[in-house]
């Protein structure tokens, strides 16, 4: 059998050992990753497994989906950089010789320009003179053309490399599961509009929710359907914000949202009509429509204050998220501490 092959089947095998050992399903996604992590190829993965490992002596399935997503699918994004790069470099130099290229070609045309109008004072053959300058001229022209349409290949080639750069920078600042804005992009967003909240003296609400009794969904009905569920989620949310507000996916199974210009009252609204929203949705499986119950969200509220960094509006934010799942969870807090029941809703919306 051919080496190569041979070593796949090895690295199969090993890959379906190990992640035998750690408890975790043999999904085509668990098994990419330790197939990755047997292979060796991709160190900071296999550092990261190897590290749970010696923490905790095995890796949790949420912490494996986390790796995938760091190591795996952003380890493909940044190839697909790199191949982006490898073209532009390869379009540009391509171009670069064939300037040079018509660049030494004229000079050639301009030599033999001068030998022909050197011959002027001497000959009496003036067709053949002219006929030497209109070849030379047809020559130049040729080559001109060819370097113009090349010109013009180049310039539709790097308008597509662009449209691919946006495209993938995009996606890096998404979160592969549900779409919406990922962690990074929330953390640079929310530091953009305090800053902005600040110089023009705006109020800045943060929201900060968490799926109630999520592990136990994921136990019932397993980790494919609570990842529809997420999904689900982020569309509600979605379609509950507007204009200007940043909505992301925070971590697993939180969402935050940025609200610029809102105050800490219309921000315990949305939150509640949110909430209210989510709680509204009857689940269904999606193949075999049973029934899945009902999800519901705890939210938290707070309001910028000049003093506050990012870190210490997100934590007094989480502090009411905190108290809601303590206040009996499907339930906002703001900071003002007055959990939000629906009479409250109700009464905003009156
Ligand atoms: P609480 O009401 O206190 O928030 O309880 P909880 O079970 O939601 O909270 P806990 O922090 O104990 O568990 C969070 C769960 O969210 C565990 C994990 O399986 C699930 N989760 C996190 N990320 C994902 C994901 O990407 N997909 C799926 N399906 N589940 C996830
Ligand atoms: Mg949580
Ligand atoms: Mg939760």
């Amino acid at each position: 059998m051919n080496l190569d092959i041979e070593n796949s089947h090895r690295n199969a095998e090993l890959a379906l050992g190990a992640l035998r050992k750690t408890g975790l399903p043999s999904t085509p996604r668990n098994f990419e990753l330790w197939y990755a992590h047997v292979e060796g190829g991709n160190a900071a993965l296999s550092s990261a497994i190897q590290k749970a490992l010696d923490a905790h002596g095995g890796v949790s399935q949420e912490k494996a989906d986390r790796f995938y997503k760091e190591y795996i699918q952003h380890a493909e994004l940044s190839h697909d950089m790199v191949q982006l790069v490898a073209r532009f470099h390869d379009e540009v130099s391509d171009l670069y010789d064939l300037v040079e290229q018509t660049g030494e070609n004229a000079h050639g045309h301009s030599e033999e320009l001068r030998a022909l109008s050197d011959q002027a004072d001497s000959t009496q053959d003036v067709g053949a003179l002219l006929k030497g300058v209109l070849a030379v001229a047809r020559t130049m022209r040729a080559e001109n053309e060819l370097l113009e349409n090349r010109l013009a290949e180049a310039a539709t080639e790097v308008s597509a490399l662009q449209r691919d750069v946006q495209a993938i920078q995009a996606e890096a600042m998404r979160d592969a599961l549900t779409g919406v804005a990922n962690r990074a992009t929330f953390d640079r967003s929310l530091i953009t509009h305090m800053q902005k909240a600040l110089d023009t003296d705006e109020p800045l609400a943060l929201l900060l929710g968490d799926i109630d009794h999520f592990k136990k969904f994921n136990d019932n009905w397993g980790h494919q359907t609570g990842d529809q569920v997420l999904r689900l989620v982020a569309d509600v949310m979605n379609a509950n914000v507007k204009g200007q507000d940043l909505l992301a996916r925070y971590g697993g199974e939180e969402f935050a949202i940025v609200l610029p210009g809102t105050s800490l009252e219309n921000a315990g609204m949305l939150a509640n009509r949110i909430r209210e929203a989510i709680q509204s949705r009857r689940l269904k499986k999606r193949r075999t429509n049973e029934d899945l119950g009902v999800i519901t969200m705890s939210i938290g509220v707070a309001q910028l204050g000049d003093e506050d960094t990012a870190e210490t509006l997100v934590e007094r934010a989480d502090k009411c998220l905190y108290a809601a799942k303590h206040a009996g969870r499907n339930c906002v807090v703001d900071e003002k501490g007055l959990p939000r029941s629906a009479a409250d809703q109700s009464k905003g919306a009156a």
